[in-house]
Order: structure tokens, then C-alpha cells, then sequence
């Protein structure tokens, strides 16, 4: 013979957790609910069917949780309607599972507001839970495209307009949270007609609000095309050896690299060894581990904008190195006192040692320092021509000065006469390399050209190393490094 306290237990530990696993999938019927409180009801009060005895405590007070004076047992239908709303939200945080991969492809739900009642008897029934989930969950507002301003449970417990009065504006009910965002990420008061209270205010105000905008690509600090690519990066389309492979392209998907994983965008940019190396280098340590769970898109967005931060800078050392052995190197650059101001040309021909062969300096006049570089390689190709060198090697620090060599039309170009002889020049030299070179490195011919801003004749040549120059040249010759700051980009 049971005592009442067995029953009770019986009753909680079995027959509740009997049609439990159907519970799981299945809304139960509401006749089947009825008949299985009613057996549970006449279980513990020990009423059979041969012997009646009185249900002294009412069942919905039975099924009241302990602290509240019930005995903690569950009703049928609550237990289901609970069943019913775990499966809502697994369906909804479980993305990467199959059956919810299969749900919500199926129907296209993203969305615990989506309306799924209709689509099929199994969606109907996880429906029949929707209401419990809905009192649970809070929104974390990111871009706030897909949350209302006032009905939705965002901001303390329960829903604005659950905790203020109405009306709140004429279109009230629809307003949603990001039109309430600024583009820069603020809150906009001013377009909220409601007085909101100043306690509501505060809370809102301490919740971020994440930014899916896109513009903090084209914010960051770099060359349009990095910031095409990494536009590009972050809608996941880079033709990595995950993807080849995918397409039947490439005959692996392993990382070229490393030869231990898929070639993923992840793994390619993060998980590598490699590529852990240069972050490491790049930046301190304590920074990366700080984004090591951010997912992919967060993290590119946190990495892009962390150069920024930290202003991008890196210092390189740069020397000035000899040309190969029969080839001469001239080193050219123009300088202008306050650009425009007293201008002077400077230029350098050194030998495989680093020889001295010979040395020029002009006095220009007042101009542009544009206007001396190319004064500097005109002067400069001429003596080469005039010398017959092979094998000539032009070197300056002025990248526009090359860029206007090179480009396809100049003849309008304010420098055109300078720009068309100098392009005549190199025509008539073989073999001629023009090349680029940090102004750290080209010390010796920045000398010249400043020695060039100070001659009272127009020209000067140095057959012999001037003692001016004497040191950096030595310095060239038996090549030491100057630091430089360079943008990392
Ligand atoms: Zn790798």
C-alpha cells in the first residue's frame, strides 16, 4: 500500500515523464491532456474505479510550484506547451543542426515573430509554444531593422508599452529601434514624439547598439582597392582553395601553406600559423587575444579599424644599395626651400662599389620641388647619354616625378617640355631602369641639391666626391640603414 508522499512522487518522476518524449514533438490533443491530469489526480488521492476518495486539494493548486503552495507537479498541457516552446527556440539557436537547418530553409524563418502556424502540422505545433517563448526572450538589438520600438521586449523586462502609457506616436506600433539610430550610431531622441522618462532613457542608452552598416569600410584608412577587397572579404567571396575545391576547380581544399586545414576565409586569415605570425607582429598580443571569439565578419571589422587605432605605422629600415656590377646607378632628386621657394638639383652616379664617378648640383630659381626633380633627371640623362653609359640605373625619391615619366599622355601637362625630353633621354639609353627610393636613402643626391639651392653659378660638377657629401657617402657605401615610418596599408 502506497503512503500519500509515494504517490506524489510516483506521479511527478513517471506518469508526468511518460508522454514526455512525445511531448517533444507532438501538441498533444486537448482530450489527452484532460485524460492525463485526471489519471495523475486520481493516482495520488488513490481514487480507483471500485473506490472513490476526495480530491481534498484542487489540482490546479497541486499544480502550482512549491514556493507558491502547489507540490510542484506539472499539468499535461503545461508540460507540452513548455516542450513546445524548447523546440522553438532550439529551432532558432541551433542554426548549425540539421533538422533546424532543414526548418528553416524550408519555411524561411529567421525571426521568433515569424508567423509559422500554417506552414506544416509539425510548425503548428511548435507554435502552440510561441507564447511562453515570447514572454522569456529579451531582443539584444544590433541593427534593429527586425525590432519594434515599443511592443518588443528589449529594454528591462518587459515590453515599452507594457510599462508606459500611450499613445505613444501616430505611427507608434511600427516604429522599429533603428529608426531611432543616427548613422553614427547614437540615439536620435528627437525622433521619438513620446516624452520617454529619464530612467527609460538611461537604460537605453547603456545598451550598444551594433552597427551593420557597411560605411566602416570605406572609413578605414587605406587605399581604395584594400578597401575593395576587404568589402569583398567580408561578404565571404574570395576564390580560396575551400571554394576552388567546392567548384571541382582545385583537387584539394588543404591550405597551401600550412597543409593542415581547408583553405577557409577563417583559416586563411586567422587560424593559419602564418598568418597568426604576421597579426603578432602587427599587433600586440593582449588585442588579439581579445577578438579570439569574435566570428568571422566581427572580427575582420575589428582588425580593419584596429590599424586605424593604433594609426597604422610601422618603422622599416632603408638603405641605399649598389648597382650590379658593370651597371651604373644615378641617384637624382630636386629640392625647393618652401615648396615653392630657392630650388636646387642634385644627382649622383656611383659605380657596383659604390664608387664616386661623378657629382652635379644645379641652381634653379624659384619653383617647385616637382619642377627641381625633374630638372634633376633631365640634367642627370643627359650626362649619361652624353657619357654613353650602359646599364644606367635612374633612382629618386619622387614617386610623381616617375608616375609623370611613365604616363600614357602628358603633352598638355604644365611639365611637358621637361617630362617629353626626359622621356627622349631614356629612349636613347640601353638598357635603363628607373626605380624608386625612400628619401632617407638618397642622402647623398639631397645634399647636392642643397648645396645646388646655395651656388651663386648656375651649375657646379663635382669630378671628386665633395667633402660635404664625403660622409653619406661612406655611410651609402658600406651600407647602413636609416629608420623610416612607413603607413602600413
Ligand atoms: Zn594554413
Amino acid at each position: 500500500m502506497l503512503s500519500r508522499a509515494g504517490r506524489i512522487t510516483l506521479a511527478s518522476s513517471i506518469l508526468s515523464a511518460i508522454p514526455n518524449y512525445y511531448m517533444q514533438g507532438i501538441y498533444l490533443p486537448e482530450v489527452v491532456h484532460k485524460e492525463l491530469d485526471y489519471l495523475s489526480r486520481q493516482f495520488i488521492w488513490g481514487t480507483f474505479r471500485e473506490r472513490r476518495r476526495p480530491h481534498l486539494v484542487s489540482w490546479e493548486r497541486i499544480t502550482q510550484p512549491k514556493k507558491v503552495g502547489g507540490l510542484g507537479l506539472r499539468s499535461s498541457k503545461d508540460a507540452n506547451q513548455a516542450s513546445m516552446a524548447k523546440a522553438h527556440w532550439r529551432l532558432l539557436t541551433e542554426k548549425e543542426k540539421l533538422w533546424s537547418k532543414a526548418f528553416c530553409e524550408t519555411y524561411k524563418i529567421d525571426n521568433p515573430k515569424s508567423n509559422f502556424k500554417k506552414l506544416s502540422p509539425v510548425m503548428n505545433n511548435i507554435a502552440k509554444g510561441s507564447h511562453i517563448l515570447m514572454k522569456g526572450i529579451k531582443w539584444i538589438p544590433r541593427s534593429g531593422d527586425k525590432i519594434l520600438f515599443w511592443s518588443d521586449n528589449w529594454v528591462g523586462n518587459k515590453p515599452l508599452n507594457e510599462v508606459l502609457y500611450g499613445p505613444f506616436s501616430l505611427n507608434g506600433e511600427s516604429l522599429m529601434i533603428n529608426e531611432v539610430i543616427l548613422p553614427s550610431g547614437k540615439w536620435d531622441w528627437d525622433s521619438i514624439e513620446y516624452p520617454l522618462p529619464e530612467d527609460i532613457k538611461s537604460k537605453i542608452k547603456a545598451i550598444p547598439i551594433q552597427s551593420e552598416s557597411w560605411l566602416w569600410v570605406w572609413n578605414i584608412h587605406s587605399l581604395p582597392k584594400i578597401q575593395r577587397f576587404i568589402w569583398q572579404l567580408g561578404h565571404g567571396k574570395l576564390l580560396t582553395k575551400e571554394a576552388l575545391f567546392a567548384w571541382g576547380i582545385a583537387d584539394s581544399d588543404l591550405c597551401p601553406r600550412c597543409q593542415r586545414k581547408p583553405e577557409s576565409l577563417n583559416h586563411l586569415f586567422r587560424e593559419c600559423p602564418y598568418s597568426n605570425l604576421l597579426w603578432d607582429t602587427l599587433t600586440p598580443s593582449p588585442i588579439n587575444a581579445m577578438f579570439l571569439d569574435l566570428n568571422f565578419t566581427d572580427w575582420l571589422r575589428s582588425h580593419s579599424c584596429l590599424q586605424t587605432n593604433l594609426g597604422g605605422k610601422a618603422t622599416i629600415f632603408v638603405k641605399w644599395n649598389p648597382p650590379p656590377e658593370g651597371a651604373i646607378k644615378l641617384n637624382t632628386n630636386g629640392f625647393a626651400f618652401g615648396n615653392p621657394g630657392m630650388a636646387g638639383a642634385g644627382r649622383v652616379f656611383r659605380d657596383h662599389l659604390g664608387n664616386w664617378i661623378l657629382g652635379f648640383a644645379r641652381n634653379i630659381g624659384h619653383t617647385t620641388s616637382i619642377v627641381a626633380e625633374l630638372w634633376a633627371i633631365r640634367d642627370g640623362l643627359k650626362l649619361a647619354v652624353s657619357r654613353g653609359y650602359n646599364g644606367l640605373i635612374l633612382e629618386t625619391d619622387s614617386r610623381t616625378a616617375l608616375t609623370l615619366l611613365h604616363a600614357e599622355n602628358c603633352n598638355f601637362h604644365s611639365l611637358a617640355v621637361l617630362i617629353s625630353d626626359c622621356r627622349v633621354l631614356l629612349r636613347q639609353l640601353p638598357d635603363v631602369q628607373t626605380t624608386h627610393i625612400y628619401r632617407e636613402a638618397n642622402s647623398v643626391a639631397d645634399c647636392l641639391a642643397k648645396i645646388g639651392t646655395r651656388l651663386n653659378n648656375p651649375f657646379a660638377v663635382f669630378e671628386q666626391c665633395n667633402m660635404n657629401v664625403a660622409m653619406l657617402l661612406l655611410s651609402d657605401t658600406i651600407g647602413n640603414s636609416v629608420p623610416r615610418d612607413v603607413t602600413i596599408i
